[in-house]
């Protein structure tokens, strides 16, 4: 397993935990500034800040500093009521693939997507089945695009607390059982495989208490592990979404589920995730990652 102690080589930051401190939105071009500032060489942007802040300008920066991606934040949601809304999915993911291209992602995570209009607390219709066909129906499509231009997509499996209104794909497990309808190939040789057109972002949020964790973790291989999320989970937890724990101030075991990851072939970045109303977001930006740095060298 690789030391993190001594640096932060291998640490990325999605700019969801840096955006909205104290309510206010960070733009993206000042966190990019922050992380250059304190030599962090990854992040993983939200299509809606890409597009506030434009993105050729965005590209640019990024290359001025040197700082690449771990990911693109995100493509999905691709259940709908009628036709017209399942394409209206389809053309969006497109441009997010677009999108993912320019700014050279390793991957486009895809958060899938439920029940149609449940986030609003006006779901379309109830029947799950029905969504994660729509699902399934929905990564075929975009694969074939996504295979053209060359952009993995990384489906994220989420904590199924959010079944019904962000993800219906729920457990790792779920996730490559898509994958390998989706996308089958050989077995992973483990001789600098390139990676699956189709794969999986783990956020440990979602996954940690998942008791196939470590076996799936296994199963999934280094092509299929795109991308890997962390965070920390309280106890008690005081809001599903936007409550999570800095890493170390938590209950998930984060070096036994890293030695997993690596186990597996996983050698890519460490990104941190924080959504957190309650604490974290009413911090200073720059608190946040000094103390996002500290941590993956102490607990990550
Ligand atoms: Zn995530």
């Amino acid at each position: 397993m690789r030391d993190f102690s001594q640096d932060h080589d291998w640490l990325s930051i999605n700019t969801a935990t840096v955006r909205k401190q104290s309510g206010q939105e960070t733009p993206l071009g000042r966190i990019i500034d922050q992380c250059a500032a304190r030599g962090i060489r990854a992040i993983s942007p939200w299509r809606d800040q890409v597009a506030a802040a434009g993105l050729g300008r965005v590209a640019r920066q990024l290359k001025a500093h040197g700082i690449g991606l771990s990911g693109y934040c995100r493509g999905g949601f691709f259940p709908a009521a009628d036709a017209a809304g399942l394409k209206a999915a389809l053309d969006d993911n497109r441009r997010a693939i677009d999108e993912a291209k320019t700014l050279e992602a390793p991957c486009l995570v895809l958060v899938v997507g439920a029940l149609p209009g449940a986030l609003d607390g006006k779901p379309a219709y109830k029947d799950l089945s029905r969504a994660r066909g729509e699902v399934r129906d929905g990564i075929a499509a975009s694969l074939a695009y996504a295979r053209e231009v060359g952009m993995p997509l990384a489906i994220e499996p989420l904590h199924p607390m959010q079944a019904a209104d962000r993800a219906c794909v729920n457990t790792l497990e779920q996730a490559l059982d898509l994958c390998d309808e989706l996308d089958p190939q050989g077995p992973d040789n483990g001789s600098g495989a390139q990676p699956a057109a189709l794969g999986v972002a783990l956020d440990i949020y979602h996954v940690w208490w998942d008791p196939k964790l470590e076996q799936q973790i296994a199963r999934a291989g280094r092509r299929r592990l795109l991308a890997y999320h962390v965070c920390d989970w309280l106890a008690p937890t005081r809001d599903l979404l936007s409550d999570r724990g800095m890493m170390g101030d938590g209950v998930v075991e984060l070096k036994k589920i890293r030695g997993w990851v690596e186990a597996a072939g996983f050698a890519g970045f460490s990104e941190v995730e924080i959504f957190s109303q309650l604490d974290w977001w009413q911090r200073p930006g720059d608190e946040v990652l000094d103390t996002c740095i500290a941590r993956h060298r102490s607990v990550v």
